[in-house]
């Protein structure tokens, strides 16, 4: 019986399918050949179609990429990053630790560690709307002039923003364009999303919250441009230039991005650390 259930916790790993995306730097294509090669040797099965498990080879905007190329599946399939540089955000293994991941791939039991994304709806004057998600974080911007939008809060309207810009991040996106506009640093088990300004303008006769705002989930974030000509959106590492914006509808997603759970995932605060704050001198 123990023999039994052993063989069947084997065959359903090396049954497991295995898509690997990684950028064109030398080093991450030495990384990805070595990987392929081991896990070709662990007779895992390495496709791009409906993969269980999708591994990027690079840093955080690889593990990005690989988020938009699978969001459609996002029920479906679990994320590892393998990281060429140094530890990121979204990245579990360094180079050098392929052979731990085949490993802890072998001994997988399913195990998942789940965050939650941001839903975006566009809705366009021509009545088009585009819906897409982001991991990190949407921003809507105006560069050549300034940008005046409504910012409206569950039904309630809540400011007019005048300034470069808005970002509205994820728990995991905080720590990424959001904590540069001063946002806060958010634990992603906090399921909320973060509203934060670009430069706004605050003097005698414009006025705005000034600082970021940490929403609910459930609760519904819309932005209503008050100039129909060309916003600039960013979706992560992808940007949109659209003219004609009547409303951006921002809320958490119905699904999530499951991670492997293996004992390699680096606790958020570590990371937080790691990024940020290193070995400082006590
Ligand atoms: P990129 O190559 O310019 O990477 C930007 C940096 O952001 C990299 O160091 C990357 O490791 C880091 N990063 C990405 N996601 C992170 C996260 N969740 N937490 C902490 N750091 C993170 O751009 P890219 O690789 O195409 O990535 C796009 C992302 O870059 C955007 O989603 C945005 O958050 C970030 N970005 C940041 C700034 C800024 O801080 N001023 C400006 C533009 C874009």
């Amino acid at each position: 019986m123990m023999v039994l259930e052993i063989v069947m916790i084997q065959m359903k790993n090396t049954d497991k399918k295995i898509a690997i995306i990684s950028n064109h730097k030398p080093q991450s294509e030495e990384v990805c050949r070595a990987l392929k090669q081991k896990l070709r040797q662990n007779n895992f099965i390495l496709t791009s179609k409906n993969p269980d498990v999708v591994i990027s080879v690079g840093g955080d905007g690889m593990l990005l990429s690989a988020f938009h190329k699978y969001e459609d599946q996002l029920d479906r399939v679990r994320f590892v990053g393998v990281h060429t540089g140094h530890l990121g955000f979204y990245t579990d293994y360094r180079d050098f630790e392929i052979d731990k991941l085949v490993d802890n791939l072998k001994l997988d039991t399913g195990a998942q560690v789940s965050y939650p994304i941001l839903n975006v709806k566009i809705i366009l004057g021509n009545g088009e709307v585009k819906t897409m998600r982001a991991l990190n974080e949407a921003t809507i911007k105006r560069t050549d002039r300034t940008m005046v939008v409504d910012l409206i809060i569950n039904h309630v309207h809540f400011e007019r923003f005048r300034g470069d810009g808005i970002s509205v991040s994820t728990p995991t996106g905080s720590t990424a364009y959001n904590k540069s506009l001063g946002g806060a640093v958010l634990h992603p088990t906090i399921e909320a999303l973060q509203v934060a300004e670009v430069a706004s303008l605050n003097n005698r006769v414009y006025r705005t919250l000034g600082s970021s705002i940490i929403v609910p989930k459930k609760d519904k974030i819309e932005l209503v441009p008050a100039r129909s000509d060309q916003h600039t959106i960013s979706i992560d590492n992808r940007t949109l230039n659209l003219k004609d914006v009547v409303r951006i509808e921002y809320q958490i997603d119905q699904h999530k991005i499951h991670f492997l759970a293996s004992p390699s995932h680096t606790s958020f605060w570590n990371r937080v650390k790691d990024a940020f704050i290193g070995e400082a001198d006590k």
